[in-house]
């Protein structure tokens, strides 16, 4: 048995059983690490001494019959969640030094289980990006081609759990952020429906539009790890307080009349085609397994990519105001005067893709263009929206794939923005509606690069969507293969 293979079901299972400790399993993956990560990248902290400690208590905790789910399993998290004690850069030079006073709502339930931080992971910076290439950190590389992005801005959180660096990680996803890196490294990947999991200590990037979620090796995990962070926080506002259900017991209902919509807008001629070959082989499955599938319209898909990049620059422009080097960040050094601190702290601070956004978001905001641009794309985002609830009075699930292409190389779009931003088109719909989706493995490119397959549903229908990707899962054996690292 290879500990770093195990998912956290099965660790889970061997920690209970005394088969394993968690000092072991964690030594283990610090081991691993240690041998893969230069090939990677995908971690900008590695914690030993820490992971170590919180190992050996969870094996106290475990000694006196105290094991949760997520009791002693090793977890890394994207560098966007604040952790007490532990540096935290969100990918950017200007907070090279920053280390949080406190923890993220979502890391504090993984602690109180028990979980043990191996380190945190790379990301584009401050979540901007489809590639990982926007890091202050360097690029993290693909497992399963290490000449391909692994995609972004969870790149490292994809990257970590596809080289069997981490048994599950967290990432955030504003606009396919979690999805679509999953689908480039061949894991699980889920986007909870805004206000399920609690914000408070992300760091934010556009605040109506961000959520946090699991990375995992399968969906069984994806339930699991969904179920610890889920719920209220009177700390965050926009947390919605609904009983979190139990996830993983609902996995087992198959999918037997669960009518899936195929949206036509995203079925599109020009797609590529391994990715078409993919999701034609998805269908056929699920029509095995007795699902129903119906053809919905999402009509207002054409402009979601054009009203994301208003609003979430115009929230990334206010949002990062905040990195002036004064209340946060790096502060250059020799300044003339407040303004040139702010203006020289800022500009070394910041990189390329995020001096643009805050450009585009406070142009867009500006009095003049405010009504023209911002206004406007709040009322097409409110059609996009009606969208959705107008296909979901007729399915129960919509499926797409996740991203138009598998992985592409790195560098072959980072001087071109606009194409980059297109990696986006199939998944920042979801996060403009509000409502909830995952990707799972769902094939390979004839060069052996993942494919993944949306699940969208209906706000508050992560039960759905993971009981739809269980039934897929168990009748395909796409998630069982493992990048050759
Ligand atoms: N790739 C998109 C962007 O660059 C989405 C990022 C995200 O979800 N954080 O904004």
């Amino acid at each position: 048995m290879n500990i770093s293979d195990l998912t956290i079901y099965d660790l889970h299972e061997a920690l209970i059983a005394k088969r394993i400790s968690s000092v072991e399993a964690t030594s283990a993956m610090l081991e691993r690490i240690d041998a893969v990560e230069p090939q990677i990248n995908s971690f900008i902290t590695v914690t030993p001494e820490p992971a170590l400690a919180a190992a050996a208590a969870a094996d106290r905790r475990i000694a006196a019959g105290d094991c949760q789910p997520l009791t002693g399993i090793p977890l890394a998290l994207k560098d966007i969640f604040l952790t007490e004690g532990v540096r935290t850069t969100c990918g950017s030079r200007i907070l090279n030094n920053f280390v949080p006073p406190y923890s993220s709502t979502a890391w504090e339930k993984l602690v109180g289980q028990g979980s043990v931080l191996l380190g945190k992971l790379n990301q584009d910076e401050f979540a901007m990006g489809s590639s990982n290439e926007s890091s202050a950190y360097g690029s993290t590389r693909n497992p399963w081609d290490t000449a391909c992005i692994p995609g972004g801005s969870s790149g490292g959180s994809a990257a970590a759990v596809a080289a069997r660096l981490a048994t599950a990680t967290l990432g955030t996803d504003t606009g396919g952020s979690i999805r679509q890196p999953a689908s480039h490294c061949g894991c699980v990947g889920l986007k909870p429906t805004y206000g399920r999991v609690s914000r408070y200590g992300v760091i934010a990037y556009a605040s109506s539009l961000d959520q946090v979620g699991p990375l995992t090796r399968d969906v069984r995990d994806c339930a699991i790890l969904l179920g610890a962070i889920a719920g209220h926080d009177p700390l965050d506002s926009t947390s919605v307080d609904a009983p979190v259900p139990d996830y993983l017991g609902g996995l087992n209902s198959g999918v037997k009349g669960l009518r899936i919509g195929l949206p036509k807008e995203y079925f599109i001629d020009g797609l590529d085609p391994d990715v078409q070959r993919a999701m034609d082989a998805a269908i056929a499955t699920y029509q095995r397994l007795g699902a129903e599938f119906v053809n919905v319209s999402l009509p207002h898909s054409d402009y979601a990519v054009a009203t994301y990049y208003l609003v979430a620059t115009a929230e990334a422009s206010s949002n990062l105001a905040r990195y002036d080097g004064v209340r946060f960040g790096h502060r250059a050094e020799g300044a003339a005067g407040m303004l040139d601190m702010y203006t020289r702290s800022r500009s070394e601070g910041f990189g390329e893709e995020v001096k643009r956004r805050i450009m585009l978001g406070t142009y867009a905001l500006s009095s003049g263009y405010y009504d023209a641009y911002y206004v406007k794309a709040q009322k097409v985002r409110t059609l996009i929206m009606r969208d959705f609830t107008t296909a979901f009075e007729n399915v129960d699930v919509i499926l797409t794939p996740v991203a138009p292409t598998p992985a592409f190389k790195i560098g072959e779009k980072i001087n071109d923005p606009l194409q980059m931003y297109l990696s986006d088109i199939f998944t920042i719909p979801v996060n403009l509606a509000g409502t909830c989706a995952m990707s799972l493995p769902a094939g390979f490119s004839e060069e052996g690069l993942p494919i993944g397959l949306q699940l969208i549903g209906k706000p508050f229908g992560e039960e759905s969507i993971l009981r739809a990707a269980y039934a897929f899962e168990q009748a395909t054996e796409w998630h069982v293969r493992k990048a050759l690292i």
